[in-house]
């Protein structure tokens, strides 16, 4: 869509991507369920819309971190059938309305236990739980001294019908550094888990670890459930996993904007705060109207210290790709255009986007490039894209 609208920047999400990805990653999967993971607004894509493109592609789960985030999947997907799974629960969780709302609930630490039984009570049906177990990555998750424990109650609350644990799972640390020994070893923990879970008399329908890493790159570890998140939006999990295209993934979402302002500043002139940057001839510098407060990473500047952040300017065959000059700002960047600068006010420009994306016939840059720039992870740079910035879908 045409950014005429006067708005200063747009997301724009291409919504076949996200569901042709998903079919990529059945493929990678094919003898497994397809969890599509849309917590944190679908990493920055919008949660409903990216929920409804990944079930259009065959994802028949759909997971999330908070209970907020599962309730409103719930609500605005009504009727849908899907499977609903949330993982990250405080005390005081509404296990109740999560239980009335069909989700099903993640048992991680054995407070737990004793809350979703109450929900369960209170909404009037068995709850379905998925116990969490930490096989390596000492984040969340039953540890394993206390799995036998754990695993004893539950089965004494699905005997009595409080609950019924449909899933076993773990999360894996390392599956993006192909041949990390926490890999083997994790994988290991996880099947002695399952014993430890088998033993206590539980029966559960799915068994899941796999990450978009594991998803891509290790079958072994596919179980019956997998549980991509990044690669639903398009990007390998790490550059050392090679580029989307090595797996059938495409990027879902183009960040644009437009020149605010084009004007001349002369050699040795510092740009932008704390001038970081400093003009090396006369030259001519173009304002772009996004910043930190839009999610473009501060860390991101251009000057002296590194190159900034990759921008292509223009669309079509004129277009080139230029590095950000001096500080990211809250709400506005600047490009150093060079002395014979053909650009105007008004002209796109591209912050990452697919290759095949809406800069068409430039080397559009993506989000894995400012990644780069900013010293962290594709996933930070998609999910972090401002409330500001209006998602606009195609
Ligand atoms: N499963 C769980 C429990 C997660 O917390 C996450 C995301 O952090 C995922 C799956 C998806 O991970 P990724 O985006 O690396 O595929």
């Amino acid at each position: 869509p045409p950014l005429d609208d006067g708005t200063p920047a747009q997301a724009v999400v291409d919504l076949d991507a996200i569901s042709d990805n998903l079919r990529a990653l059945r493929g990678h999967a094919p003898s497994s369920d397809v969890m599509a993971v849309v917590k944190a607004d679908g990493y920055g894509h919008g949660m409903l819309p990216a929920a409804r493109a990944a079930l259009a592609g065959g994802a028949t789960w759909l997971g999330v971190a908070t209970a907020a985030e599962a309730l409103a999947l719930r609500a605005g997907l009504s009727g849908a059938d899907v499977r609903v799974l949330v993982w990250l629960l405080t005390p005081g969780a509404p296990f109740a309305d999560l239980v009335r709302a069909d989700v099903d609930v993640t048992v991680a630490a054995p407070w737990a236990l004793d809350e979703v039984a109450a929900g369960a009570r209170a909404a009037g049906r068995a709850a379905r739980v998925h116990l969490k177990v930490d096989t390596g990555l000492s984040r969340g998750g039953v540890a394993a001294g206390d799995l036998p424990e754990v695993a004893r109650r539950a089965a004494a609350l699905e005997a009595s019908g409080e609950l019924s644990v449909v899933g076993v799972f773990s999360h894996l640390a390392c599956a993006d550094e192909p041949g990390h020994p926490s890999i083997a070893r994790q994988a290991t923990a996880f099947d002695a888990a399952l014993a430890v879970t088998g033993d206590a008399g539980l029966r559960p329908e799915v068994r899941h670890l796999a990450n978009s890493a594991a998803t891509l790159t290790l079958p072994e570890l596919h179980y019956d459930l997998v549980r991509p998140g990044i690669a639903v939006y398009g990007f390998a999990p790490s550059p050392a996993l090679g580029v989307p295209g090595d797996h059938g993934l495409r990027p879902a979402m183009t960040f644009r904007s437009r020149l605010a302002n084009v004007k001349q500043v002369a050699a040795g002139e510092g740009v932008s705060y704390g001038h970081l940057y400093t003009t090396s001839q006369d030259t001519t510098v173009g304002l772009v109207p996004v910043g930190y407060g839009d999610g473009v990473p501060r860390h991101a500047s251009g000057g002296s210290a590194g190159p900034g952040g990759p921008v292509a300017v223009g669309q079509g065959p004129g277009a080139r790709v230029l590095r950000v000059a001096g500080r990211v700002c809250m709400d506005q960047l600047v490009l150093d255009l060079g002395p014979d600068a053909a650009e105007r006010a008004g002209d796109v420009v591209t912050l990452f986007g697919s290759s095949d994306g809406v800069a068409h016939g430039a080397d559009v840059p993506n989000a894995q490039d400012w990644a780069d720039a900013a010293g962290t992870i594709s996933y930070e740079i998609v999910t972090r894209l401002g409330a500001r910035v209006p998602r606009v879908y195609v």
